[in-house]
């Protein structure tokens, strides 16, 4: 299992990959909030695929990500999940 994830300000984005089946709507929500359009390219979140033995995907977050928490809101597999201060170890 791989966990990445994010902190600023007292909220965190945590992305499980194991839970992750490339669906991208975190990416179609992110670049929504910031282009008010649909474009994975524009996304804060990045989704990779790899595919050796089975199929794999590697969550990562780039340096525009201010953690807001809508791609945690809207992904469907749970793979997702934003904390407040307090919650998770969150500082
Ligand atoms: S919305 Fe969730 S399951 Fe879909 S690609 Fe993003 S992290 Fe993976
Ligand atoms: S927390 Fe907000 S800015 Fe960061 S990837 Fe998710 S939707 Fe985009």
């Amino acid at each position: 299992m791989s966990l990445a994830y994010k902190s600023i300000n007292g909220r965190r984005i945590v992305a499980d990959d194991e839970k992750c089946n490339g669906c991208l709507i975190c990416q179609l929500r992110c670049s929504f909030r910031f282009e008010k359009a649909f474009n994975i390219a524009k996304a804060a979140i990045r989704v990779d695929r790899f595919t050796k033995g089975g199929t794999d995907y590697f969550i990562s977050f780039t340096d525009k990500c201010d953690v807001c928490g809508i791609c945690a809101r809207h992904c469907p597999y749970g793979a997702l999940t934003w904390h407040k201060k307090g919650e998770r170890g969150v500082v």
